[in-house]
């Protein structure tokens, strides 16, 4: 085994025990995706460690633990339809992919062209191009041509619910969202949509997310 398998597998352990991975099927997911893959060169020796790390252009990679967190929260299964708004350097969009995969399809979309470049380069390099496709746009404005959704998730903090994100959720499918200020402090929110015109929130709890810019954004 390397040191980068060890010490993942040590973290998954950890986040069990804390825990944020309640299923075998997350559990099986974060096992099996090499997150020094998706960061930095200067930051992999930092690969495992349950902290967010910086990507350049004033982003991060998400802490494995909200990975963990948000992916357990949605209920993945395989097959579902999955948009994802911030790719980043296309960890999170990989996790999802082992959950809905091979049937299932995660958009991921972003909105810094340099980390849509990246992001994709990643994803094509461990084997997960044909499952997640980057798309560059306002993620905060959704994305139709491709709805509706069974799960969408927002790795980016918005100042309320964008309504077009709950358009394009379909009735049954959840939504998770870090809603609140832009710099420091926001809540986690799962929406449930009950039926057409009918949502249930769940607050999560306090969360420390980037913003997303964007039309229904900062
Ligand atoms: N999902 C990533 C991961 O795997 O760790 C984390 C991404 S980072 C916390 C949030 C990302 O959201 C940034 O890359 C940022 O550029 C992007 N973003 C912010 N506003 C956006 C918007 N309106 N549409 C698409 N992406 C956006």
């Amino acid at each position: 085994m390397t040191d980068n398998a060890k010490n993942r597998k040590k973290l998954v352990e950890h986040l069990v025990n804390q825990g944020y991975i309640q299923t075998e099927m997350v559990k099986k997911a974060m096992q099996a995706v090499p997150r020094e893959e998706f960061i930095p060169l200067e930051q992999k020796p930092y690969a495992y460690l349950d902290r967010p790390l910086p990507i350049g252009e004033g982003q991060t990679i998400s802490a494995p633990h909200m990975v963990a967190m948000i992916c357990e929260e949605l209920s993945l299964e395989e097959g579902m339809n999955v948009l994802e708004i911030g790719a980043g350097f296309g960890y999170n969009a990989a996790v999802v992919a082992e959950l809905v995969g091979p049937t299932g399809h995660v958009y991921s979309m972003e909105r810094i062209e340099k980390l849509v470049h990246i992001a994709r380069d990643n994803l094509k390099r461990t084997g997960y191009a044909k499952t997640v496709t980057v798309i560059l746009g306002d993620g905060s404005l959704g994305l139709p041509d491709h709805a509706p959704f069974n799960r969408i998730y927002v790795t980016a903090a918005a100042p309320h619910i964008p309504e077009p994100l709950k358009d394009q959720l379909a009735v049954g499918g959840k939504l998770v969202i870090p809603v609140g200020s832009p710099d420091s402090y926001q809540e986690l929110i799962l929406i449930e949509k009950i039926s057409e015109n009918e949502f249930k929130n769940i607050n999560l709890g306090g969360v420390a997310f980037v913003p997303l810019i964007g039309e229904q954004g900062w």
